[in-house]
């Protein structure tokens, strides 16, 4: 068949956890934990498949969760999203990005996305028949440069995806970035699309800025984000978005006849656990010290560690040891010297190379450690 995305391959993700599963190494590549999710979550999950709740939710999401989840918005970020329009539980924070993008992208729109990107965004852009604008950041900080926006914005821009915590960089975006946006799409129909799945793992004291705490942003955001992240449970596949109900009403269309509705048993075991006050608020420093071990234990090595300031990740650059391209070294790490990392080149559309290597800090204590251990014989 004529391929609808010719130019993608296998996600990395995939590729590199078979390569590091083949060869069994310690593997630092994907943002899932390999530790486990809490006992009273899955006893949760347990009782409410016993009950019999094991056929499908309502289409937008079980009413308690989405009850819980606009209260934790309103108190975490001061926007009052109505529970019955402006939520709905989707089965991942992907499928959320998909059935948003799918809703209100149409062929022939611009969509600006910055690179480095997970790496879903633009095929899933591609598929509407829409182009990705693509604005690169340059390391060391990653910052969005607002000018280059200002100049790619066109009539035909209709929306522009964000992701804070950011994907692979741990950069995040602070109160000058959000008052650039606000000024940049004022008057516009521009949809900001911002994946803030890691919304909970900021570091160093610092806030989160959701677009839901800005009004003036709230009102064109789809803000996407993820069960998985904050309860250790990526498997489990259910996320959430929040919209204001014009948009929310066109992306349901596409979530019904995509996925129906999220997982059923999951959905009652979240709601008990959102209903417990704060359930999120140790996340953050759960990460930091991780992050903090893993950087520790490679105090050895002679990789240039970036800092990160929120998400699983941290960059490592390289390319004053070698100049062989990341994804030659992320194998030979793999089969040499049996850890697993992520090429940052895999989020770039073009393979932009600047010899980085992603490392993923959401794993347990011990292979933090022997994963350092390995990445310092470098
Ligand atoms: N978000 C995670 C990562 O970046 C997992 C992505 C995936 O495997 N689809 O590693």
């Amino acid at each position: 068949p004529q391929s609808k995305l010719p130019h993608v391959g296998t996600t990395i993700f995939t590729v590199i956890g078979q390569l590091a599963a083949q060869h069994q190494a310690i593997n630092l590549s994907q943002g899932a934990p390999n530790f486990a999710c809490s006992d009273t979550l899955v006893r949760y999950a347990h009782e409410a498949m016993q009950a019999g709740h094991n056929q499908y939710a309502p289409m937008s999401g079980l009413p308690a969760l989405r009850e819980a989840i606009a209260a934790k918005v309103a108190t975490l970020y001061g926007q009052p999203y109505h529970p019955d329009s402006e939520v709905t539980v989707m089965a991942s924070a992907s499928e959320a990005l998909f059935s948003a993008i799918t809703a209100l992208v149409h062929p022939g729109d611009e969509v600006i996305v910055f690179e480095p990107a997970f790496d879903s965004y633009i095929p899933m852009i591609e598929l509407q028949g829409a182009r990705a604008v693509v604005i690169k950041l340059a390391a060391p900080d990653f910052a969005i440069p607002w000018d280059e926006v200002a100049a790619r914005i066109t009539p035909r821009t209709r929306m522009m995806v964000l992701n804070t915590p950011h994907n692979p960089t741990g950069t995040v975006l602070g109160a000058a970035d959000a008052a650039r946006l606000q000024a940049l799409t004022a008057g516009t129909d521009i949809v900001i699309l911002s994946d803030e799945v890691y919304e909970h793992v900021v570091f160093d004291g610092q806030l989160h800025h959701s677009m839901s705490r800005y009004p003036a942003l709230a009102e064109r955001a789809v803000v996407v984000t993820s069960f998985g992240k904050t309860f250790h449970v990526t498997g489990w596949r259910v996320g959430y978005c929040l919209a204001p109900a014009a948009l929310m009403d066109e992306i349901r269309k596409v979530h019904q006849f995509a996925m129906f509705a999220a997982d059923t048993p999951m959905q009652h075991a979240l709601a008990r656990l959102m209903a417990e006050p704060g359930h999120y608020l140790g996340l953050a420093a759960f990460y930091q010290r991780k992050r903090d071990l893993l950087v520790s234990a490679l105090a050895g090595s002679r990789l240039q560690l970036l800092p990160s300031h929120g998400s699983f990740f941290l960059l490592a650059g390289y390319g004053h040891l070698s100049d062989e391209p990341d994804s030659q070294l992320v194998q030979r790490l793999i089969t040499e010297h049996g850890v697993a990392t992520i090429p940052v080149s895999a989020f770039y559309g073009d393979g932009t190379d600047q010899r980085l290597i992603r490392l993923s800090f959401a794993k347990d204590d011990a292979t933090l450690l022997a994963g350092a251990e390995r990445l310092c014989r470098l």
